[in-house]
């Protein structure tokens, strides 16, 4: 049975909890369904942090849903998912409690057992043990204003302590992006990993290089979006599973001490963007391919930067523009490290890419002087360059 902690022994109140989100979860109950407020929403809830969104769980069939809403759209192809809409931006989303299906439920084809085994109706607790960590299996449900807890979720948030619900070999197995959100999560909230959780990443690490790019890239993403990219790939890099996550990538703490600093810039308010975490993850590689050639030229660094991207770009389906963009940014680099007084310099000062690679440039060496030195001259340079400009548009004749 279920722990149930009531109304008055819990922190969670309808004051922090996003108004639609609480019209849909009123509405379900009215009608008479179960209405729950379900993962990461009831985790942040209870940690005291702003949950970046709310998701609702039922035993309303999305069927059933779509007629409660005016504003409500099936999504999802096999499994159907309600989107309820509120004005141009804010999408609750109501998902039919669901359970992992067991081995005749599936189809033939292992390739399509994650997909299928998503969608299978079922109960609040087996709901709760699709799940994949136990702090994300928790439930707050409107009709009685408490929390309904099946996997011991609640001692694990008083212990901050990340833990796998069931076994995670298992889980693991079943899905092994399972072992990034688990290093995610620990970075995120600054929980413990369960020994459990370390050795089954140990021990199935090697499964992730199985799992579909696109989750992988999204899952990458989110890392620095979270601003924890150099806490999680340095502790992947600890449990093994940073090569088998990028292919054979191999990382100095260099490039964890960038992806901190990078991870510290996008807290402070700038949005990070998918070439520049690409050209972070590579630069370490590229600096060190340049330096065999002795004085390479850029067109070698050209050469050397697309060999680098290519191979991963091609892998993670990364578009031509971001690829590029994430080149430029290298190749920016590059120039900048050769100093100042170089042929073409003052195309290079105008290129629009130059600024965000001096951003780029400044960060890698921000601990060290001479580099930092070399920034502020390319900084004045810039500078100067852009008043120049602006002179000279203002003194040519006007039509
Ligand atoms: P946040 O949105 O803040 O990153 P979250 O907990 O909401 O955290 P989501 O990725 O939005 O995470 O997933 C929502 C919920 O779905 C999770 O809380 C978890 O219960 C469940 N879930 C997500 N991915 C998986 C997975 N790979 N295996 C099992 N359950 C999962
Ligand atoms: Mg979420």
């Amino acid at each position: 049975p279920p722990v149930i902690v009531p109304r008055a022994e819990h922190g969670i109140s309808r004051k922090n909890i996003d108004e639609n989100t609480l019209k849909v979860l009123y509405r379900l109950s009215r009608q008479g369904y179960k209405a729950y407020l379900v993962g990461g929403g009831v985790r942040d809830l209870l940690l005291g942090r702003t949950p970046k969104d709310f998701d609702v769980g039922t035993d309303a069939t999305p069927n059933q849903v779509k007629k409660l809403f005016r504003n409500c759209f099936l999504v999802g192809r096999r499994f159907r998912l309600a989107h309820v809409r509120f004005g141009a931006h804010e999408v609750i989303e109501v998902a039919t409690f669901r359970r992992q299906a067991q081995a005749d439920d599936l189809p033939e084809d292992p390739a399509d057992h994650f997909f299928f085994s998503e969608n299978v109706f079922g109960t609040p607790q087996e709901d709760a043990f699709r799940r994949d960590f136990t702090i994300n299996a928790l439930f707050y449900d409107i009709q009685t204003f408490s929390i309904i807890d099946y996997v011991g979720g609640l001692a694990d948030l008083a212990a901050r302590r990340l833990r796998v619900i069931g076994d995670p070999l298992v889980r693991f197995t079943e899905d092994p992006v399972r072992m990034l959100r688990a290093l995610e999560f620990s970075a995120r909230l600054g929980f413990s990993l369960d020994d459990s959780v370390r050795q089954g990443i140990y021990q199935r690490a090697p499964l992730i290089a199985e799992a579909a790019p696109a989750r992988i890239r999204e899952e990458l993403m989110e890392l620095f979006r979270h601003r924890v990219a150099g806490q999680v790939l340095r502790n992947a890099q600890g449990v093994g599973l940073l090569p088998h996550l990028l292919a054979g990538y191999e990382a100095e703490e260099v490039t964890f001490i960038l992806l901190d600093r990078i991870d510290l810039r996008t807290a402070a308010g700038t949005p990070i963007e998918e070439h520049f975490a690409l050209a972070a993850l590579f630069l370490d590689r590229f600096l060190r391919a340049c330096l065999p050639e002795g004085e390479a030229t850029v067109t070698d660094a050209v050469r050397i930067a697309g060999l680098i991207l290519t191979p991963h770009c091609n892998y993670f389906h990364i578009s031509h523009g971001t690829r590029h963009q994430a080149r430029e940014l290298l190749i920016g680099f590059f120039r900048l490290a050769r100093g100042l007084g170089k042929r073409g310099e003052r195309r290079f000062l105008q290129h629009p890419m130059t600024p965000q690679s001096l951003e780029f440039f400044a960060l890698w060496h921000t601990d060290d002087p001479n580099g930092t030195a070399l920034a502020e001259d390319w900084r004045l340079a810039l500078h100067r360059d852009g008043e120049l400009l602006q002179r000279k548009s203002s003194e040519s004749p006007r039509p």
